[in-house]
């Protein structure tokens, strides 16, 4: 594989604002090639009815307590259409869990609570000290991190880990997906959330206190302890489905009252502000490349359509400037300052401490094994 002069994928629409990416002969990136190596197959192999009878069936004879599962949903797409499956399709009683860090948008209240009532689901809500999220948040920004997303994608898994080793529930079920998932964002664009050495650095680097209520899991507990001596199971029920993104919240829409918003991820106002502008403003990476390269790999998009989809910003300016002020006032500062850390010197996760090459070092030694073919998020 070698690095030429392609700027864009000749399959796919990612390109060199990932300066990682290669290319192949056929102008072809590492992304579509491993899409072809590893995932192709899975899309339809996995489709396979007595495969998911026998995991359901296994998961209901676990039950110890009132709950098979636990889920968690934030009001996007795949966990509302994750809920709607898991009671409608594989008719198990899940435990739902919400993770409140302080930035749902109006559209995911609506979502949750409209899948929630209409299935007759349990819900907790696991609401984050908004204290210690409002500071972590600005340690991120501080640090000029790439990644300001780690702070809520951290506390959403570790509650829900957590909190299933706590109750003694064996199977979490999640929206990851290959149909919409499987292009990975670069990792120089969204640095792993399970790291918590990694955020304990920055925290104590720029932070102005102590994390003591945050919720906390590091990659290692859950991929190692939880699952192998807690017995926790993780399962991805969308994989067995044809699942489209379109008509999945079609259904939702019709079913349910479920409202859209304008991008993947957009249920949470702070992702809408991240993705939307500073992330493609400051470190010109856009996510839509990933997630979009992702639908014309699985069929659900043609490359044109997204070249022009990408040729306009994914929030208008109006917007994004609304939400700066949104973001600025949340965060309790002022706007200037909001602006004098965006024009300061972009860093990326390298120069701050992480596990980065005893992950690396992991999923290596795991795919060699065959037990794990995606990267660890
Ligand atoms: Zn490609």
């Amino acid at each position: 594989m070698k690095n030429n002069n392609h700027t864009i994928c000749r399959r796919c629409v990612m390109d060199t604002t990932d300066s990682n990416i290669k290319f192949d002969e056929n102008g072809e990136c590492d992304f579509c090639q491993n899409f072809d190596k590893n995932i192709k197959n899975k899309l339809i192999s996995l489709r396979d009815s007595t495969q998911l009878a026998s995991i359901v069936k296994k998961i209901k004879k676990q039950k110890t307590g009132n709950y098979d599962c636990l889920i968690g949903i934030s009001g996007g797409v795949d966990s509302s259409f994750l809920a709607h499956i898991v009671k409608n399709e594989l008719f198990l009683n899940p435990l739902v869990i919400h993770v409140d860090t302080g930035w749902n948008s109006k559209e995911s209240v609506n979502n949750i609570e409209r899948i929630i009532d209409k299935l007759s689901l349990d819900l907790v809500t696991i609401v984050v000290s908004w204290k210690e999220m409002r500071d972590l948040q600005l340690s991120f920004f501080k640090a000029q991190h790439p990644n300001l997303d780690i702070p809520q994608d951290h506390a959403i898994f570790a509650s829900i880990y957590n909190y299933a080793v706590k109750y003694n529930i064996k199977y979490i079920l999640t929206g990851g997906n290959f149909a919409t998932e499987c292009i990975r964002e670069p990792l120089q664009w969204a640095y792993h959330a399970s790291d918590l050495f990694h955020i304990k650095d920055i925290q104590k680097k720029f932070g102005n206190m102590r994390l003591k209520d945050f919720p906390m899991c590091n990659i290692f507990t859950y991929k190692i302890l939880y699952r192998y001596f807690k017995g926790i199971k993780v399962f991805q029920p969308l994989n067995y489905f044809d699942y489209k993104k379109e008509d999945s919240m079609r259904i939702l829409e019709n079913k349910y009252g479920w409202l859209r918003y304008e991008q993947k991820h957009y249920e949470s106002r702070f992702t809408k502000f991240y993705e939307g502008y500073w992330l493609l403003k400051k470190f010109g990476y856009d996510k839509r490349k990933a997630h979009y390269s992702s639908l014309i790999l699985s069929n659900q998009m043609t490359r044109e359509e997204a070249i022009t989809k990408l040729e306009k910003d994914p929030i208008t300016e109006k917007d994004a400037k609304n939400e700066f002020s949104y973001v600025s006032k949340k965060l309790e500062i002022s706007e200037s300052e909001l602006n004098f850390i965006m024009n300061g010197e972009n860093k990326s996760f390298k120069d701050y401490k992480s596990l980065h090459f005893i992950i690396q070092f992991f999923v290596k030694v795991l795919r060699f094994l065959k037990f794990e073919s995606r990267l660890i998020r």
